[in-house]
């Protein structure tokens, strides 16, 4: 299947909406490797201008969805082609509908104690032929207590295996462990879980169709104030910048 990639300030983000992205998933179930979705925001994009290690994995994920406003405002100053934000939230929802119709099993890690627990038991009412495989938070002390977990995903072999542990930590995370992790489909979906936990609310419709998701998660948590300058940073960034990327890959 071709899909276009673009880069943003040197961050490759495949050109997809929504339908796209869940046919590349589609995809990712044929195979016989672990595919690597990650869902990068405007946030994650300005870590990576620190972070070069973040930018390699993201260059060899298999689907990079932009999870931001920010990305699609660049993209059309810059005519880069991306036609709306795909958010990692809504990918994993049809995802977990996929998982409902064929019976699939999922394994979600991350999230405080309690928070993944909550998060399945969510997950099981809202989709009740879904196999909950398993699931471990996203505090585990030392490498002892990681490769346990990696021996109980292997364990399970779930098809899909979710992991929250915030950005980047995730992104590495999964790319160093994607050859000896049993699963089909590995994504990064941070706070998702929590929202799935019931512990933080979805920003309503009105919210989402302005672009304005940011606004309401900081009037929701003023504490991520620090965290949100990134948005101005990075959209003066894209005023001046002009590292921006149009290619096409095979995934
Ligand atoms: N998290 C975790 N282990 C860690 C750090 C974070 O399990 O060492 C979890 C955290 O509890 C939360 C999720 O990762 O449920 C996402 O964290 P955050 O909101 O920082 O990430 P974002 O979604 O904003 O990238």
């Amino acid at each position: 299947m071709k899909n276009n990639s673009i880069r943003i300030l040197g961050v490759k983000v495949n050109k997809v909406n929504m339908d796209g992205a869940y046919n590349s998933f589609l995809a990712f179930m044929e195979k016989d490797r672990v595919s690597m979705i990650f869902t990068p925001n405007t946030e994650i994009v300005m870590k990576a201008q620190e972070d070069q290690e973040l930018k390699d994995i993201l260059v060899d994920a298999d689907l990079v969805i932009p999870d931001g406003i920010g990305l699609v405002y660049a993209s059309k100053l810059h005519g880069l082609g991306l036609s709306e934000r795909v958010t990692g939230i809504g990918l994993m929802d049809k995802i977990l509908k996929y998982c409902n119709s064929t019976k699939k099993s999922i394994y979600l890690f991350g999230g405080k104690p309690d928070v993944a627990k909550e998060a399945c038991e969510n997950i099981e009412i809202e989709y009740p032929n879904i196999k909950i495989a398993g699931f471990s938070d996203g505090y585990y002390k030392d490498k002892d207590e990681e490769l346990k977990i990696i021996d109980k995903i292997n364990e399970v072999k779930p098809d899909i295996l979710f992991v929250a542990l915030g950005a980047p930590k995730q992104e590495k995370w999964i790319y160093e462990y994607r050859k000896i992790l049993n699963t089909k489909v590995a994504m990064g979906v941070g706070g998702s879980v929590d929202v799935w936990a019931g512990k933080v609310k979805r920003a309503p419709e009105v919210f989402s169709k302005l672009g304005l998701e940011w606004l309401y998660r900081l009037i929701k948590e003023p504490s991520r104030i620090g965290r949100m300058m990134s948005l101005p940073k990075f959209l003066f960034k894209i005023l001046l910048s002009k590292d921006f990327e149009k290619e096409e890959i095979e995934i």
